[in-house]
């Protein structure tokens, strides 16, 4: 239980519901490549903005992410028109993401009848062959899949799920996550037998990491993630989103940087063929206008995205490696990042609540809360 993150998160997100933000119309749709039955493929990712994920509204959610959605409760009505005209956006498109800002199975963001209605209209679009969407993994029962299942027939369903890291200090007590990992070893059980295809989402530098420590923590969780049952992973590279999150609160203070490409293409070698054939990369185009992606130097960053690019659209592992040997100075940079080291994490973790606390709470809330904070920490238990 990470109550200090949860203190401190509810306190970021402050202003963030109230007053509701204007209505987002039409719903956001993006693409991604991908790869699609051996051919390249933009992959639309439909948005649906709903009140937001619950995890957000209730317990402050994860450090990164800013998907707050509207902050009141939606009508139905309104979620199934936002995929109806999203769904005649991408009209043709035989594989479609259609995503809340949350979770497809929270009742809360999305109501049993929505979820059923927009169900149906991807059944009845004519077009869609394969169907994704997300939610956090304890949401996800054996009855509500198979409703899901039972109305698409013969379209391939997919359920992904953010673990972000298989490292339980890192997931919830730098990340928030308030998930534990039986959560998700039922979630792809409930999956495998249910014929649908899981994916995972794992985040590729959380804060107070080091670069180096943040590649070998990607390549741990998307292992565990694998050979715990999940078929695909989805390494979600961090960027930045506008206000309302840790990291972003930590980088305009420079004690947080997002990683380098490199880093990426470190954690996708590292893997080897086995793994790395069964990760996409996300987090480097994304809905937010404002977002801060993850770079190189001026001079190789557009190279480096068009060769990953290439690498999704293809699965061609040369273009990783065409990336991986691209010469620029700023791999010297990035070599001194990897040779960065910091004191153990717990007492990391704590030096950073602490000035996190005296900041946002000053210096006598931060003495007299910092007792249960140090406990919350030195005692944490990795329970799996
Ligand atoms: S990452 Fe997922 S679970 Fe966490 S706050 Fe965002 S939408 Fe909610
Ligand atoms: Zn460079």
């Amino acid at each position: 239980m990470g109550m200090f993150l949860r203190t401190v998160m509810k306190k970021l997100r402050q202003g963030m519901f109230d007053p509701p933000k204007t209505f987002i119309w039409p719903p956001t749709v993006y693409y991604l490549p991908r790869n699609y039955r051996g051919q390249p493929y933009n992959l639309p990712l439909i948005e649906l903005e709903t009140r937001g994920c619950s995890w957000n509204i209730e317990n402050g959610g994860c450090t990164m992410c800013n998907y707050g959605g509207q902050g009141r409760d939606l009508p139905s009505e309104i979620l199934v028109a936002q995929a109806s005209f999203a769904l005649s956006i991408v009209r043709g498109s035989p594989y479609i993401h259609l995503v809340p800002i949350g979770s497809f199975y929270d009742e809360r963001e999305v109501p049993e009848d929505a979820r059923r209605k927009i169900t149906e209209l991807v059944r009845d679009s004519g077009f869609v062959e394969y169907m994704g969407t997300e939610s956090r993994a304890g949401f996800v029962t054996e009855e509500k899949i198979t409703k899901t299942v039972d109305i698409l027939g013969n379209i391939q369903f997919e359920v992904g799920v953010g673990l972000e890291s298989s490292d339980d200090i890192i997931r919830e007590l730098i990340i928030n996550k308030g998930e534990n990992k039986a959560s998700f070893l039922r979630f792809y059980r409930i999956c495998r037998e249910k014929g649908v295809v899981s994916a995972t989402h794992v985040l590729l530098k959380p804060p107070f990491l080091t670069e180096s420590e943040a590649i070998d923590d990607a390549v741990k969780s998307i292992r565990w993630s694998i050979d715990n049952g999940s078929d695909y992973v989805i390494l979600m590279v961090m960027n930045l989103r506008k206000g309302y999150t840790l990291t972003n609160w930590l980088y305009e203070r420079g004690k947080y940087k997002l990683p380098m490409l490199w880093s990426l293409i470190k954690a996708l070698l590292d893997l080897g063929e086995e793994y790395s054939k069964k990760v996409v990369i996300g987090g480097l185009i994304s809905s937010e206008t404002m977002a801060i992606s993850a770079k190189n130097c001026e001079k190789c960053t557009d190279r480096i995205l068009s060769l990953l690019s290439m690498y999704q659209y293809t699965w061609d592992p040369d273009y990783l490696e065409e990336a991986w040997e691209y010469p620029c100075d700023c791999k010297e940079r990035w070599k001194e990042l990897m040779e960065m080291r910091d004191v153990d994490l717990p007492d990391r973790i704590l030096r950073y609540y602490e000035e996190i606390a005296l900041e946002l709470f000053g210096r006598d809330w931060w003495n007299e809360n910092k007792g249960w904070i140090e406990r919350e920490v030195y005692e944490f238990e990795r329970v799996g």
